[in-house]
Formats: C-alpha cells, structure tokens, sequence
C-alpha cells in the first residue's frame, strides 16, 4: 500500500477517531496516528476521553454512587445491606476493564471502516506531508490531500502544587488511587474537580474543594449553580469559594497546602491526597514543524476559523485542541462536519446547541443560554422552573432534589436555553436540545405528551411554566 492518503488525522481521541471513521465511511483513504500506549506499549486509541477522561471517570461515578445508595438510601426503601466494604483495587480494575473494552472498540470500527490505525508521534510538515515516528523510534513520511489535527488537550499543572503522581495528582492520577484517602483536597470546583471529589467524597473521602473564584461555577446559570452548590454542601462536599492556593508541601505521606481565603487571611490545610483540578490547556507539542504553516493563537490552541481550517491550505485542527468547550462530543462533531467538507459536502457545527453535563449526583445539565447570558445579551425573556419534588416518579425513587429552568424569548417564545439539575440531568437536557436545534418555542415542548410517571415531566412543566401554564406547581404569572 502506497503511503499517500486522502486524509490523515493526528490523535484518536473521540475528534480524531470520529473523523476518520466518517471520512473512510465516505470513501477517502483515511490513517490515524496516535501515540498512546498501553501499560505493555502497545499503541491503544481513544485518547483522553476513553483512557483518562469521560470513560473511566464515569465508570468510577457510577460505582461510588452504587456504593453511597447501598450504604444511605436503600434502608428508606426498606432495604437493610449489612455491614458495607469497599474493595478499591476491584472498583479500580473494573474501570480498567471498562476502558480497554471501549478503545477496544474503536480499534474495532478502524478495521470495519477500513480506517489504517498507524501507532506513533505524528508531526506535521509543510505541505500535507506528515513525519510519523513509530513507537519502535522509526521515521518515515507520509503524504494526505488532507490532514487534520486533533491533538487534544493536557491537565494544567500549577507551580504552587507540582504533581508528584503519588501525594499530589492530576484526574489522571485521581482514577488511579489504591485507597480511599482520609482527607482529600481538591484545587479547582469545576467540572472535574466536583466529579472526581464526588467520586472518593462518597466513597468516604473528607473532601476540600478550594476554588479561586468567588462563584460557584461561574459559567452555568447561577440559579441552577446556587441550587447545586446548596445539594453538594448538604451531601458533605466542603465548597471554599474565594481561596486561592498559594503554596504545597508535601511531608511524607500528607501535604500542607496554603491558600488566601475570600477575606484575604493566609490559611493551611492538611491532607492526604491533593487532585489539581485547575483545567485543561490544548496540546501541540511536537505536533508542528516550524515551517507547517499553521498557527497558534494566543491561548495556544491551534487558530481555526468557524469550519475548523487552518491557516495551511489542507490542513484543518478540531477537538480540544481549538477554540471552544473542551468536551468530547464538540470535538467529534467537528470530526464528521470537517470529513464531510473535504468530501465536498457542506455542514456546520451548531456551536449554539452544545450540551454540557456534570455526572455528579443528582447531575447538572445545560444548553443554550444562562440568564445571565440573555440578560447581558439585552434580549427580554421569560423563565420556567419546576422542582423535582413534585414529579411523582422523583419522590417515588426518592430523587428529589434540583429543578428544571427554561427560558425563552419573551416575544416569539422560542426556546434559548434550559439548565437542569436533578435526576437523569444529561438525558433530560437531550430533549431540550432536540427541542431546539429544530427551533422549537417553550408551548411546542409544553403541548408534547410526555409519559407519566418520568422524571422529562418536570421539563414539560417547566416549559409550560414560561407561560404560566404549569398543572401541577402554582404558577408565579397567571396567563390564560
Ligand atoms: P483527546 O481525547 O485529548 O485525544 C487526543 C489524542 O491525540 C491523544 O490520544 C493523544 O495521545 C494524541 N496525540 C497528541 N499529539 C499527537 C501526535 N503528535 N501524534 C500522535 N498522537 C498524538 N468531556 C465530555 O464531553 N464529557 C465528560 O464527561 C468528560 N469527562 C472528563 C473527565 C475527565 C477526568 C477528563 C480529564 C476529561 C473529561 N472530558 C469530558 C473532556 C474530554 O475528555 C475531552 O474533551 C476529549 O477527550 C477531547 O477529545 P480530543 O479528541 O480533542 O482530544
Ligand atoms: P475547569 O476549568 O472547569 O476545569 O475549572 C478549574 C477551576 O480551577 C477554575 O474554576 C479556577 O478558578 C480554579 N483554579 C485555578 N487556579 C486555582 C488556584 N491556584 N486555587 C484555587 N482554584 C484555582
């Protein structure tokens, strides 16, 4: 087989991986280049979503979350477990297990879909050409009509707490642990801080969750924020708003880390295991020969414009590694518009209707616009909450808690976003982002029949309250 192809992708995680399946599935020669490997060193695909990410952190969320039902909520249903253990390395191997099934997988859709896995560092030249260095340290050159960049991302590492992978780590290494650590901290309450802190939190873990900014996650609609940080607080999760981490020192087997807290005093605390949490930053080391042609922008993601093309003729980037959310479904959805386009087909991404989910429980799920975006935005609105505590199917599994919030023009009615936390949060959204990639006002989502009992009824009610509507709440505006 010649080594010219029509496409060649960088990295396989969930950009790359979907690109090339979809470009092979349009007829394009297609190879993917990635240089993960496995604890044996063998070249593993999937990237960070399926190793180090999504995967394996909702496989280890899912697990806790058994565990913390058994151990505090099955005796309200009448349930009595005994005396409850955790086995560590069991919830970890399964996790494992769960992960090499899924990139498994992929390897799986590569050889159904003809997609030529190539295991190695890819670098890329000037003009299409692509350097691969083999996991063996061979080099050779391969030609593409395309290339496309999907590189991903990295975890910030923070000079006041350096990762040491044994009393101070990353998520990666939050997956990783061999035992439930007594007193965790957690340096950032974003999405992966709260995930991973949930994760030991219920396993028993007495969690600290420092986070530099004064607001609880300060991009979601800070109703549903205030909500979820009320929910988490209540659960046990020590939220320290407003303290920024200084300094660390690890003594041993514990670490001493320093932080300012909201009123400025300098603070200490001891614990046993630190996860920095503090983000993610794109990655693009040894990705560009000086002369590739593509640049960087100011953040050090690779420069796109809105249909992910490069400033080299040919070569396009998507995923993590540019501009926008860093979330897996974005960056595959990059991967089928951009494959589609180098067919010669013409789709966009509609980065208006990105669903952003946390899996802690019960889940956080958005889409569209905050409130607080609309407002900023001048546009006039009108909201529609509903609690779950008056879903009967909530109260009936004891799920109470949170509410979904719709909001929508106030003039043509037409949905601009829903936020949500309460049971089954991520499915529940879905509906809403159907609702409106197809332009749907709050009264189409109302008048939809909805299946009782189930937990999408307090999104039906919701909608139907943005006009006053709502059957089984009293309404705060009174319409006909
Ligand atoms: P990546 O998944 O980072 O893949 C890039 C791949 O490129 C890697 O395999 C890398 O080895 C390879 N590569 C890089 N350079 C080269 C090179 N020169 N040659 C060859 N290969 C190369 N997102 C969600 O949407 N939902 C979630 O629930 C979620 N949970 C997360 C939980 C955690 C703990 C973490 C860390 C992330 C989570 N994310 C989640 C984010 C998600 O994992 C990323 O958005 C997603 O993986 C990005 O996909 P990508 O393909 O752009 O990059
Ligand atoms: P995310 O970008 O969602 O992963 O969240 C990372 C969080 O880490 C942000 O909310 C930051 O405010 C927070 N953060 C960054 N640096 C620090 C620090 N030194 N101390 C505490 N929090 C921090």
């Amino acid at each position: 087989m010649s080594d010219k192809y029509d496409v060649i992708v960088i990295g396989s995680g969930p950009a790359g991986y979907v690109a090339a399946i979809r470009a092979a599935q349009l007829g394009l020669k297609t190879a993917c280049i990635e240089k993960w490997k496995d604890d044996k060193g063998k070249g593993i695909n999937g990237g960070t979503c399926l190793n180090v990410g999504c995967i394996p952190s909702k496989a280890l969320l899912d697990s806790s979350h058994k565990y913390h039902e058994a151990k505090d909520s099955y005796s309200a249903h009448g349930i009595s477990t005994g005396k409850m253990s955790i086995d560590v390395p069991a919830m970890i191997a399964r996790k494992d297990k769960v992960v090499k099934q899924m990139s498994g997988g992929i390897t799986g859709l590569f050889q159904a879909n003809k997609v030529t896995p190539l295991y190695g560092t890819g670098k890329l030249l000037k003009g299409r050409k692509v350097e691969l260095t083999d996991n063996e340290g061979k080099q050779q050159i391969l030609e593409a009509e395309n290339v496309i960049l999907a590189s991903g991302s990295i975890p910030v590492n923070i000079p006041v707490a350096p990762v040491d992978n044994d009393v101070i780590v990353d998520s990666t290494g939050a997956l990783e642990f061999t035992e439930v650590p007594k007193r965790l901290g957690v340096i950032g309450a974003g999405v992966i801080g709260l995930e991973l802190g949930s994760v030991w939190g219920r396993l028993g873990s007495k969690v600290v969750c420092l986070e530099a900014m004064d607001d609880f996650l300060a991009i979601m609609d800070q109703q549903i924020a205030k909500e979820t940080q009320k929910i988490l607080t209540k659960q046990g999760l020590d939220i320290r708003l407003g303290c920024r981490v200084t300094g660390s020192k690890v003594n041993g087997k514990e670490v001493e880390v320093t932080y300012t807290d909201k009123a400025g005093k300098e603070q200490k605390e001891t614990f046993d295991k630190l996860i920095v949490c503090v983000g993610r930053r794109p990655f693009t080391e040894g990705l560009l020969a000086p002369d590739s042609g593509v640049n960087l922008d100011e953040r050090g993601c690779i420069y796109v414009n809105d249909l992910c093309s490069t400033n080299a003729p040919g070569v396009w980037a998507i995923g993590d590694v540019v501009r926008g959310p860093m979330l897996a479904h974005k960056g595959s959805e990059e991967g089928v518009v951009v494959a589609e386009r180098i067919a010669g087909q013409k789709p966009l991404v509609n980065y208006d209707i990105i669903p952003n989910v946390i899996y802690i429980q019960p889940e956080v799920a958005s889409v569209g616009r905050t409130e607080e975006q609309v407002k900023a935005d001048g546009e006039e609105y009108s909201v529609g909450t509903f609690p779950f505590l008056a879903i009967g199917r909530a109260v009936a599994t004891g799920d109470a808690d949170g509410m979904v919030k719709i909001i929508a023009d106030a003039k043509t009615d037409r949905v601009l976003g829903c936020h949500i936390v309460g049971p089954n949060a991520s499915d529940l959204v879905q509906q809403v982002a159907i609702a409106m990639e197809f332009g749907a006002t709050a009264e189409d989502l109302g008048m939809t029949v909805f299946g009782h009992p189930t937990f999408s009824e307090a999104v039906k009610e919701a909608a139907l309250a943005v006009n006053g509507h709502a059957i089984h709440m009293p309404n705060k505006k009174k319409r006909k």
